[in-house]
């Protein structure tokens, strides 16, 4: 037996050797230790401001919908286990990758049709953008290379995806000059139900089509902008998008490892443009927050001219490929989504979110408050105390992680109401101490 530790000591321990996100070395405040997971509810190792639970407002970043150590994910996880954890992918298949494979293509756009299973979100869009760049290659155009996003935008923190965050707002300006550098359009305007802008949209035809013939893709979040600044936009600038890259030679991917598996209130965010992009990528969601993976949907298209050119293989190849563990979670994550009424859960958090942060519009330093399906925002006019706001969170018994100048919650949703009616009083209560 390893010997035991003391919360005190994992702290210290934590402290000294391990990194945490978008953190110095050693760690500036200390993290909360948490023990255990259960429905909607993390358990500390110790009380925190005399909580020794803390309603997850987070869902551990877009992840966890089904909430935390669920019957049915926990059989998929065990059943696996006892038959195989992983086996490499090279040269071998197995009926979890394939039966996710399949499950995808059938509840994804009805050009997709080709998965390539990744080990994150980042490597997802890592593998979206050598797709795009591998398949103009092999038909004979190498000159396009180049992407186009809006400002505004995060696709994750590997390299290539770093290159098409937003070059100002976000963590990565300080790797101008060093990054692959990319096209970008000015930020969409904001608002889900807003009547869309025509001059905008010009905007983004005319770089589309200035740039067209070094362009390899465009590349956006539809419809919802997560850790770029938690804004929405109208579905139109999608069909701008479709239209304009189909004009001008450039394939379009959608990064739908936020927006996915419901949280919007449509299955996938394309649906509210009913746009199909060329390629796709998930994550997040896709296996109810249990276990690291993602995938990379293409066209017929896309993988018939890879396939044809002159390296006639798409290069890239993870360790980790299609983890059957992982893989036998998300197949059985999709499956419990989908034999519930998960849009009329999404609804009633998206009402429980309208009504329970509506107060918060008047609590002075407030910008905006936002909701969209179960995503529930509040924008301040100044940066946050993110110490103060989470501190007043967890006095209300809630987990939340403020950033920049949002305080925001995505709720897993198995949130009841009266849990949903505390996540909204915390969040209202951060807004005021943050
Ligand atoms: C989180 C996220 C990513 C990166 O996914 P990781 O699994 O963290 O690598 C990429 N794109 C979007 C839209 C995301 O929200």
């Amino acid at each position: 037996m390893p010997e035991p530790l003391t919360p005190q000591d994992l702290l210290a321990l934590d402290r000294q050797h391990v990194w945490h996100p978008y953190g110095p070395m050693p760690g500036k405040t200390a993290p909360l230790l948490v023990e255990s997971a259960s429905g909607v509810r993390l358990r500390l190792a110790q009380p925190v401001e005399e909580q020794a639970e803390l309603v997850d407002g987070m869902s551990s970043w877009w992840s966890a919908v089904h909430g935390y150590n669920h019957p049915v994910l926990n059989d998929a996880a065990r059943g696996q286990l006892e038959r195989m954890s992983h086996v490499m992918f090279g040269g071998l298949t197995h009926e979890p990758a394939v039966r996710l494979a399949k499950r995808l293509v059938d509840i994804t756009p009805e050009p997709l049709q080709h998965v390539f299973l990744a080990d994150s979100g980042s490597v997802s869009v890592e593998v979206a953008v050598k797709m795009c760049l591998q398949y103009w290659r092999s038909v004979g155009q190498p000159r396009k290379q180049r992407l186009l996003t809006w400002r505004g935008g995060y696709h994750g923190d590997t390299w290539q995806p770093m290159s098409v965050c937003d070059p100002d707002g976000g963590m990565h300006e300080l790797w101008q000059g060093v990054l692959p550098r990319q096209i970008f359009a000015d930020a969409p305007p904001a608002g889900f139900d807003a009547a869309p802008d025509a001059a905008y949209a010009a905007h983004l035809r005319e770089l589309i089509a200035r740039h067209a013939d070094e362009l390899a893709a465009v590349i956006v979040e539809p419809v919802v902008q997560g850790a770029g600044g938690m804004s929405f936009h109208s579905p139109a600038y999608l069909r701008v998008l479709r239209e304009a890259c189909d004009a001008h030679d450039v394939l379009l991917i959608f990064d739908e490892i936020a927006t996915g598996f419901g949280r919007t209130g449509a299955l996938f965010a394309a649906e509210h443009a009913a746009v199909a992009p060329d390629v796709m990528c998930v994550g997040k969601a896709l296996t109810g927050g249990y276990l690291t993976l993602g995938a990379t949907l293409c066209t017929t298209a896309i993988a018939d001219g890879i396939s044809r050119g002159e390296l006639p293989v798409l290069a890239h190849g993870p360790t980790f490929m299609g983890n059957p563990l992982a893989a036998a979670v998300a197949d059985a994550s999709i499956d419990l989504l989908l034999s519930q009424d998960w849009v009329q859960e999404v609804k009633r958090i998206e009402a429980g979110l309208r009504e329970g942060m509506a107060p918060a519009a008047s609590i002075p330093g407030v910008r905006e408050v936002r909701v969209l399906g179960a995503i529930g925002v509040i924008q301040l006019d100044h940066a946050v105390d993110m110490a103060a706001a989470t501190r007043a969170a967890v006095r209300e018994g809630v987990w939340l992680r403020p950033f920049r100048d949002l305080i925001y919650t995505m709720p897993p949703y198995i949130t009841g109401d009266d849990d949903l009616a505390r996540i909204c009083a915390a969040v209202c209560a951060a807004a005021r101490e943050g």
